[in-house]
């Protein structure tokens, strides 16, 4: 039986959700991709909307109310962001494309302009490809090094390989706050602590944390999360950094343009304070605007209440996908979120992503932009299901059924 907070009734979140109203190849959709990206509530849609139908202006340059209107939302949002990690200042807020491009960022502003060569980050296995290509593409730049942190066969993070690969060149920690993959939930706070004991700052990539679970990066204590509003329920391309206030003050600019800037000739530039030096053109606004809606949707939920909400789904999901003959979980060390990778015997990921689909059931098939962790595995796929605060047990019961299917279907 599910244990449902007492005040939330999941069952009924689901009717937030005009898509999942939806059919997909003529059958009720059952969505199990919430990993990849999650459905948008109505709440989004009509906040985004509403900013274009009712409030739409540039901002921070306009001296009419239209443009105040429009800089209030956006930056009223970034108090939103602010208290929904729990980070100190809104100032520590800034806005980006996503979780990517945050990393990115972070790479570019602070790693290339004060490491060295022969200085390391420090990585683990599991980590998305936009926790690696980033510090890969500053390796080729000015040749850092990257020191890797294995997995356990059940998808843990071996923590003595990472108490130990600290040296006096560790310029930073870069590593997942939950994997895409496995679900694992890594000891980020201890993780942290040990980082700091060798005075290292520590950048965690929630994307898949943040969706599933409280976060609280003062408790943490990470110097930078970075996390994306689509798979939080809210717009795509529109995600957030947040950075401790006195790095972020001593970290340059990242790109230059209008609106991160005091002062400009062609000989001196002085950039703005804050969070807009990393702000540079015209932002998504009305991304933003959605991502605070998604994240005020969230709050009158509770993340709490997700998180036990997933974490139920899973006590039904992982015993009965395990009790299916030839199928074999990838990842199964707890604590995880609700995030599961599977294969088959003798069916290929790809395959059994088919005969869901032909079900109505959207999964993942693939290396999940994480191919040196199937590599670890000696896998070239896994089929991955993963669960948003709508899913409910009987889809997993269809998801069970289908496997069984496509088990008939190719053996
Ligand atoms: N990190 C993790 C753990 C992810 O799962 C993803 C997306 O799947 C990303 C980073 C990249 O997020 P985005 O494509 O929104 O920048």
């Amino acid at each position: 039986m599910m244990m449902l907070d007492k005040k939330t009734d999941f069952a009924s979140l689901r009717c937030d959700f005009p898509i999942l109203q939806e059919t997909n190849r003529g059958k009720p959709i059952i969505y199990l991709d919430s990993a990849a990206s999650a459905q948008k509530p109505r709440q989004v849609i009509t906040a985004m909307s509403d900013f274009y139908y009712q409030d739409y202006a540039n901002i921070h340059r306009g001296i009419y109310e239209l443009s105040e209107r429009a800089t209030a939302l956006y930056e009223n949002a970034r108090l939103v962001v602010k208290e929904f990690i729990h980070a100190k200042k809104s100032e520590e807020i800034i806005f980006v494309r996503g979780t990517t491009e945050g990393i990115n960022l972070i790479a570019q502003s602070l790693g290339r302009s004060r490491w060295q060569a022969g200085d390391e980050v420090i990585l683990t296995i599991m980590e998305h490809h936009s926790n690696i290509v980033p510090w890969y593409l500053l390796k080729e730049q000015i040749g850092i090094e990257l020191k890797v942190i294995p997995v356990t066969d059940d998808g843990a993070l071996d923590i003595e390989a990472y108490q130990n690969a600290f040296t006096p060149r560790t310029k930073m920690v870069a590593i997942t706050h939950a994997s895409n993959v496995l679900g694992t939930i890594n000891p980020v706070k201890e993780m942290t602590a040990i980082a700091h004991s060798h005075h290292v700052p520590v950048l965690l990539d929630g994307a898949q944390a943040v969706p599933h679970m409280p976060v609280n990066v003062q408790d943490i204590d990470c110097d930078f999360y970075v996390f994306s509003a689509h798979k939080l329920y809210g717009p795509t391309g529109i995600g957030v950094l947040y950075a401790k206030e006195e790095i972020l003050l001593d970290m340059p600019p990242y790109q230059g343009g209008g609106d991160m800037i005091e002062t400009v000739s062609f000989d001196h530039v002085t950039f703005a304070k804050g969070p807009q030096k990393f702000e540079a053109g015209t932002p998504d606004i009305a991304g933003v605007i959605g991502l605070a809606a998604a994240i005020q949707y969230l709050q009158a939920i509770s993340m709490q209440a997700v998180f036990d909400h997933e974490q139920a789904l899973l006590d039904y999901a992982l015993p009965a996908l395990s009790a299916i003959p030839g199928l074999r979980l990838i990842g199964t060390t707890i604590p995880k979120v609700g995030v599961i990778s599977f294969v088959m015997e003798n069916i290929h990921p790809h395959d059994i992503g088919t005969v869901l689909d032909h079900e109505g059931i959207a999964v993942r098939a693939g290396h999940h932009c994480a191919m040196p962790l199937m590599q670890r595995f000696h896998l070239p796929a896994t089929v991955r299901a993963s669960f948003g605060l709508y899913n409910q047990e009987n889809e997993i019961d269809a998801l069970v059924a289908a496997i069984q299917l496509a088990k008939r279907l190719f053996n």
